[in-house]
């Protein structure tokens, strides 16, 4: 079991308090954090096998990214500045229909290392080939949520949902707890409701939550509610698919006052995605109400081809932003709650806040420690108006996940970056060709 005395760097603990302590001093043992003190506090006979000096950093929880589709770093740039339906139908699926397991696993290889070094200690994933994105999970050291896609279209989808099911007990808790599952229904529009009754039977069975994309553009809810007089998140809520524990609800963009009532009673963990909805043009998700409302909510960037990176920070200061320009109002989601969001939002929207989100002892040593000794963060009047309105993931110096460091002093530990370069470079080739 190996430890860690991170010495004298400022700590944004995001506990109750949001307590933050300047020149403080964290131990890591094994997997947990086993303690923090104050400057000067520090027991004497606190020992640890290795010592990182912090003066002039800044140690945050590690960032949750909960919701995206990592392997679509594959498909970054490739189609850009296109509504959503005629960018899935005529963009990015046919290219999808010919990819291969390994090209998944590469794309995620590349996925982990960005957010690696973005200080991204998480990400919640549902992507086509989950077999192959849990490896990655596995190979790289970061923390990953995975599951399975399913689109109720494609012609073997029951099949599918068996091997989803099958994929989920086994590898759930895999990689030292690194690795959790869930099921992935795509949305209400690509799942028949037969299916997704289906879906919420495996969800139980094999004990994990549900992934799926809500309410993003008006069309949708349009469409929904002239089939079924009713809007996605309603259907949702009376098939029952809402009680699955946890569901992990992307987007909802577009919500009624009674939507938002009932994710706030069904508990349903909101993963805002402002890059996304920008970047589609899906509109403004309406996550000042949903915070008043006492929803949950989680912030995330989705796939790096409508985003177009995984910049957890960079997308902080956009929740932080959008809403202020959209509501007229500058003091709507506070520099304090966009960066919650992204780190006890994210951790409880994905169930796992007894866990992950805070630096406290008992929790999970996953942490992400920013050189503040820049120009760009100069003068510290305030360190969490700093981290979301001015820091960048190249602030990233160094990272830890699950006790283990997975960036140190700038350095990838344990992926082989020219390697994967090099896959994701002929994969491509082939993808577009
Ligand atoms: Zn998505």
């Amino acid at each position: 079991m190996g430890s860690w005395l991170i010495e004298g760097g400022t700590v944004v603990t995001m506990d109750d308090a949001r307590t933050v302590l300047p020149r403080a001093d964290l131990l890591i043992e094994g997997e947990e954090i086993a303690g923090i003190w104050p400057e000067g506090k520090r027991p004497a006979d606190v020992e640890a096998e290795r010592k990182l000096q912090a003066d002039g950093m800044v140690v945050i929880p590690g960032l949750i990214n909960a919701h995206t589709h990592a392997a679509m770093t594959l498909l970054r740039g490739y189609a850009d500045d296109m509504p959503l339906m005629p960018w899935l139908k005529e963009r990015i699926w046919p290219v999808e229909m010919k990819l291969e397991e390994e090209d998944v696993y590469w794309g995620t290889m590349l996925a982990a290392m960005e957010m690696i070094r973005a200080g991204v200690t998480c990400f919640n994933d549902m992507y086509h080939y989950f077999e192959a994105t849990a490896r990655a999970v596995v190979d790289s050291g970061i923390r990953g949520v995975v599951s399975g896609v399913l689109l109720g279209f494609l012609p073997d989808a029951e099949e599918r949902l068996a091997k989803a099911v099958a994929f989920a007990k086994e590898w759930n808790g895999a990689a030292d707890g690194r690795l959790v599952t869930m099921l992935g229904p795509h949305a209400l529009y690509t799942c028949p409701e037969n299916l997704l009754s289906k879906v919420l039977a495996g969800a139980e069975e094999a004990g994990v939550g549900v992934h799926i994309h809500l309410s993003e553009t008006a069309q949708e809810v349009e469409d929904s509610k002239q089939q079924t007089g009713r809007t996605p998140v309603k259907r949702l809520a009376e098939m029952g698919l809402l009680d699955a524990r946890p569901v992990l609800a992307a987007h909802c963009v577009h919500l009624t006052e009674e939507d938002i009532a009932l994710l706030v009673e069904h508990g349903v963990g909101v993963c805002h995605n402002p890059g996304s909805n920008m970047k589609l043009a899906s509109g403004v998700a309406p996550v000042p109400k949903l915070l008043e409302a006492g929803a949950v909510v989680g912030l995330g960037t989705d796939g790096p081809a409508s985003n177009n990176n995984l910049d957890m920070l960079e997308e902080v200061q956009l929740a932080a932003l959008l809403h202020k320009v959209h509501t007229g109002d500058p003091t709507v989601v506070p520099a304090a709650a966009a960066l919650e969001m992204a780190t006890r939002g994210s951790a409880r929207a994905l169930g796992m806040d007894d866990r992950l989100g805070q630096i406290k002892a008992g929790m999970k040593a996953d942490l992400a420690v920013l050189d503040f000794r820049r120009p760009h963060l100069f003068p510290p009047h305030d360190i969490i108006s700093h981290l979301v309105y001015a820091a960048r993931a190249g602030d990233v110096r160094t990272v830890f996940i699950n006790g283990r460091p997975a960036l140190l002093d700038g350095r990838v530990q344990g992926i082989d970056e020219e390697e994967v370069y090099a896959q994701v470079r002929a994969r491509v080739e082939r993808l577009v060709s």
